[in-house]
This record gives structure tokens, C-alpha cells and sequence, in this order.
């Protein structure tokens, strides 16, 4: 099977699961693993924050960073597009009494400045106090696109002008790093709060990490203990992502070259309306015209040994560490087989 359903189903190697096995752990309740506190300082490095946080998804290092940044009866506002809002079963709603203030994500993820601008509400007795904003980078739903630096300083600017938060889902933030040939110092400068993944494109079991100040992280901890997420020889998994850091990063590009190869390749099928210039990262999404029937093409497409999620009426094709170049030829193959039979 070619599984091109998510960067979630990269299995760890054989050298990661080696760290795994030997890795020295302690307690990490008690903040004495010292593998966990090993990678918890590789990655404020990375980030440039004062503090980080192993915790054991990105559904949970959203959901306690904004658990952090928000207090019950205040407001979020994010893209209609994005994780948080759309794939995390309400997280904020349930457990910290915080509304979401939805507004339209541009194609690339990013949104319109004068909406967002607009949504913050006014110190008034009958609205909720807005006091975060969440952005997801890349983001998945949008094609997985990176956003632009710009646009990053301009939400910071509105941000710093209305006393607001940013919190940054970048649970793919390797992958923008990569594709933007931007340091991810730079890529967070301007927020408060950013998490990212161990577990997709880097291939670790389990894992992601949340970055931020000494304070926030501080907070971060008590959260994470609430909601059931203190582990405890952690260390296991942390050294997966130590291992990471060290040896997964760069060869995300190649992820990136398939998700090229493969947009390139099935851009030349005409009942496939891909916009192959837009792919940034590892992420396609595409659509099939009207006469060839998703279900069918889809169910055909694994007969074949190819697995690929829809979503939004559209298809999504996920690169990762499992697939090569290879592999890609393959796909396309298989694709303008499966497309003619239909
Ligand atoms: C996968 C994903 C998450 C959540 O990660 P899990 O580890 O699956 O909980 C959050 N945000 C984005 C953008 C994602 O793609």
C-alpha cells in the first residue's frame, strides 16, 4: 500500500526506535527525565523561547496553550478552515468555557486583516473579552501553505494594538521552515505561544512540543496535569524526538519534492483540476471533474494499493517519510489508470 492518507502514519526507523530503547528517563512529573528536559531545551533553542513543553499531541498542545492564554468566558478568534476550530471535537469550548469567533481563511491560510480587525470586540458588558488569536502553519486545510512572514507581522501589529495573544498551531512548522528557507526563530518571532509535531512528517511515534515564555510555560504544566496529559518515564518518547530534531528535518524537503513530482505528474490528467503551482509543502488537494465519481475513483484508487483522505469536497494526498520517488511514479500511473477506467 502507498498511504498518502496523512504524515501521521510514518513509522518510527529502526536507528529511532535504538534511542528509544536505551533512553536514559526519570520521572517528568517530577521534571527529572532528563531526556524529556533534554529535548524541552533543543526545542526552545529551535524556537527561540524562553521554555518548552513535551506533551503527547498537537490536539493537546493547542488545546493547553489556549487553555493558557484564555480565560474561561473569553474569546478566540480563528479561520474557518483551521485544526483547532474544525478537527478538535471543541477542545476549548469543553474544557475551558472559551468561544470561537470564526472568520473566512484565505486560500493560503492566512485571513483578511480588516475582518480580523473588525471581529475583535468592542469592552462591552454583553461580548465575550476577545483576547487570543490562533493561526496554523502550514496550513493543512489550505493546501498545506505556508504563511508569509508579512502577514505574520501584521497580525502581531493588531495583536500588540488590542492587547491580544497569539497562539500558533504549526504542527507542520518544519515543513514551512523548509519550504520558506526560513529559520523557525524567525517563522515564531511574533508569536506567544506556538506547538508543533513530533508524530507526522518527523516520524515519531508519539509527541509534540508546545514553545512560549517561562510563564506561559509554567501555566502550560498545570494544564497539561489537569487534563491527564503528566506522563511519567516520558523520556521513552522524547528521545524519539530528540532523535528527531536531529535527523528528520531536512529530508522534510523530499517530501515536498514528491508532493511537486506527484502535482506535476497529475496535472496532465484533465479530469484532475490541481493547481500544481500552489503546492508548497507536502500536502495536495485536488479535485476530479464532474463525470468521474469520487467514491468510486477513490475505492478503485485502494483496490490499486493507493489510500488518500477527502475532505471539504476535496481530495487530499499527504507525502511522508513511507512514500518515495518511486512510489510517486506509481500513483500517477495508478491515477491515469484508475481515471480512464472510469
Ligand atoms: C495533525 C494536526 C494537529 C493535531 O495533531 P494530533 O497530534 O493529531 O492531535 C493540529 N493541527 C494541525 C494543523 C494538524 O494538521
Amino acid at each position: 500500500m502507498i498511504d498518502l492518507r496523512s504524515d501521521t502514519v510514518t513509522k518510527p526507523s529502526d536507528a529511532m526506535r535504538k534511542v528509544m530503547y536505551d533512553a536514559e528517563v526519570g520521572d517528568d512529573v517530577y521534571k527529572e527525565d532528563p531526556t524529556v528536559n533534554k529535548l524541552q531545551e533543543m526545542a526552545s533553542k529551535i524556537t527561540g523561547k524562553e521554555d518548552s513543553l513535551l506533551v503527547s499531541s498537537g490536539t493537546m498542545g493547542n488545546l493547553v496553550s489556549l487553555l493558557t492564554l484564555t480565560n474561561r468566558g473569553e474569546e478566540i478568534i480563528l479561520g474557518d478552515k483551521c485544526h483547532v476550530y474544525a478537527w478538535e471535537g471543541s477542545g476549548v469550548s469543553i474544557f475551558g468555557g472559551i468561544s470561537m469567533k470564526i472568520i473566512k481563511n484565505n486560500e493560503d491560510g492566512s485571513f483578511d486583516l480588516n475582518e480580523l480587525i473588525s471581529s475583535i470586540n468592542p469592552v462591552d458588558d454583553h461580548k465575550p473579552k476577545t483576547t487570543t488569536i490562533s493561526i496554523e502553519n502550514t496550513h493543512n486545510q489550505c493546501g498545506g501553505s505556508p504563511l508569509e512572514l508579512d502577514f505574520l507581522s501584521e497580525v502581531k501589529k493588531i495583536a500588540n494594538k488590542n492587547n491580544l495573544k497569539i497562539h500558533m498551531d504549526g504542527a507542520r512548522l518544519f515543513n514551512a521552515s523548509i519550504a520558506q528557507n526560513e529559520s523557525i526563530e524567525n517563522i515564531v518571532k511574533n508569536v506567544d505561544s506556538v506547538t508543533f509535531c513530533l508524530s507526522k512528517g518527523l516520524a515519531c511515534p508519539v509527541g509534540s512540543i508546545i514553545s512560549g515564555s517561562k510563564d506561559f510555560i509554567d501555566q502550560a504544566r498545570r494544564w497539561r496535569k489537569s487534563i491527564g496529559g503528566g506522563m511519567r518515564q516520558a523520556g521513552i518518547i522524547a528521545s524519539a524526538g530528540v532523535y528527531a530534531l536531529e535527523n528528520m528535518v531536512d529530508r522534510l524537503e523530499e517530501d515536498h519534492l514528491n508532493a511537486k513530482r506527484l502535482a506535476n505528474g497529475l496535472s496532465n490528467i484533465p479530469e484532475i483540476n490541481i493547481d500544481n503551482e500552489y503546492v508548497k509543502t507536502n500536502i495536495l488537494r485536488f479535485e476530479l471533474s464532474d463525470n468521474i465519481n469520487r467514491d468510486q475513483f477513490t475505492r478503485n484508487m485502494k483496490k490499486e494499493g493507493v489510500l488518500f483522505n477527502s475532505s471539504y469536497g476535496a481530495i487530499r494526498m499527504v507525502t511522508n517519510y513511507g512514500v518515495s520517488s518511486k512510489d510517486i511514479e506509481k500513483v500517477i500511473d495508478i491515477t491515469s489508470k484508475v481515471i480512464s477506467s472510469l
